[in-house]
C-alpha cells in the first residue's frame, strides 16, 4: 500500500517536473507565473493513470463453501459443513472490514447455493484492473475414517496424491446440485489459462502462510499445503486457495468447529494470513498482474 502510494507520488512528481521543465520554455512569452501548474493538471487526464481509483484498496474475496440445497459434509451430531463455513466466513469478513485499506467481498453471506464456477467469476468481476486481490474458499474436510483430523490448505493444480484427489472429488461433487454444471472432467480444463497459471506460485506461498497461522491455534496435525483440481478455484485471476479447517466427521473436531470461540480464533488467524500475504506481496510486488 505504502509503496504503491509512494510510487504514484513519485510518478506525479516526475510528471510535474517534466511539465515544469518543458512548458515554460515553449510558452515563456505569454505564460503567467501560475500557468505551468494549471497546465499540469489540465494535461493530467491525457497521461495514463497509474492506478484506477477502485484499485486503491486490496480486494479479498471470501468464499463460504457449499450452501442452500448443498449441505456439504455432515458431522456425527448432524452439523452441516455449509453452516460452519458461513459462520467462519462472516467472522473473517467482520475482522477484515475493520481495515479501511481492504475491500472485502463474500460470494455468499446467507444460506444459498452458488455454482462453483460462478464463485471465481464473481471474484474476477469484482477485481479492478491491476488491483491486488486474493480468493479464499473455506471448507471442512470429511472422511470415512472417523479418527481422521487436522487442517490443510490447497491450491489449484493437478493432484499429487490419492488423498488430495479424494478431497477435490468430494468438494467438486457440489456440482451435482447445479443445473448447468459443465459435464467436463474438471481436470481436463484447469490450468489451460496462462493468466491463471501465473498465480500458482503465489497461491502456494499464501497456502503456506495460512498453514503457519492456523498451526498457532489448531490442535493439529498440520497436514500441510497440497494441490488438487478444485473447480471452485478454477479460473481465478488472483492467488486462490481452499482451506480445510478440520474434519467435521471427527467428533472432537466437529465440536471445535461449531464452537463460536474457536470459530473466531480460526477467523483471526485467517485474517492474519491474509495480512501476511499482502505485506509479503507489497515487498515483492508479486500480487500485481
Ligand atoms: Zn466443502
Amino acid at each position: 500500500m505504502h509503496s504503491k502510494q509512494d510510487k504514484m507520488r513519485r510518478r506525479f512528481a516526475l510528471l510535474a517536473a517534466l511539465l515544469f521543465a518543458t512548458v515554460p520554455l515553449a510558452t515563456a512569452q505569454q505564460a503567467p507565473a501560475n500557468t505551468s501548474s494549471q497546465r499540469a493538471s489540465a494535461d493530467a487526464p491525457a497521461v495514463p493513470t497509474p492506478m484506477p481509483r477502485a484499485a486503491a484498496k486490496r480486494l479479498i474475496v471470501i468464499d463460504a463453501g457449499h450452501g442452500g440445497v448443498d449441505p456439504g459434509a455432515r458431522g456425527p451430531s448432524g452439523i452441516r459443513e455449509k453452516d460452519v463455513t458461513l459462520a467462519v466466513a462472516q467472522r473473517l469478513a467482520a475482522i477484515l472490514r475493520q481495515d479501511p485499506t481492504l475491500e472485502v467481498r463474500m460470494t455468499r453471506d446467507r444460506d444459498t447455493l452458488i455454482a462453483l464456477n460462478d464463485r471465481t467469476r464473481m471474484a474476477n468481476r469484482w477485481r479492478a484492473e491491476g488491483q491486488p486481490a486474493l480468493f479464499m474458499s473455506i471448507h471442512m474436510n470429511a472422511s470415512d475414517h472417523k479418527s481422521a483430523h487436522g487442517f490443510e490448505t490447497f491450491f489449484l493444480s493437478e493432484a499429487k496424491t490419492e488423498d488430495a484427489r479424494r478431497v477435490a472429488d468430494m468438494e467438486n461433487a457440489a456440482q451435482r446440485y447445479e443445473t448447468e454444471a459443465p459435464k467436463l472432467d474438471p481436470l481436463s480444463f484447469i490450468l489451460h489459462d496462462l493468466r491463471q497459471n501465473k498465480y500458482l506460485r503465489d497461491s502456494s506461498d499464501w497456502a503456506a502462510m495460512i498453514q503457519r497461522r492456523l498451526a498457532e491455534v489448531h490442535s493439529g496435525p498440520n497436514r500441510g499445503v497440497k494441490q488438487a483440481g478444485f473447480v471452485v478455484l478454477n479460473g481465478a485471476y488472483m492467488p486462490a486457495v481452499l482451506v480445510e479447517l478440520g474434519f467435521i466427521t471427527n467428533a472432537q473436531e466437529e465440536k471445535k468447529l461449531t464452537d463460536r470461540e474457536q470459530q473466531a480464533r480460526f477467523a483471526r488467524q485467517l485474517a492474519r494470513a491474509i495480512n501476511d500475504y499482502f505485506e509479503h506481496s507489497a515487498r515483492t510486488a508479486a500480487v500485481r498482474r
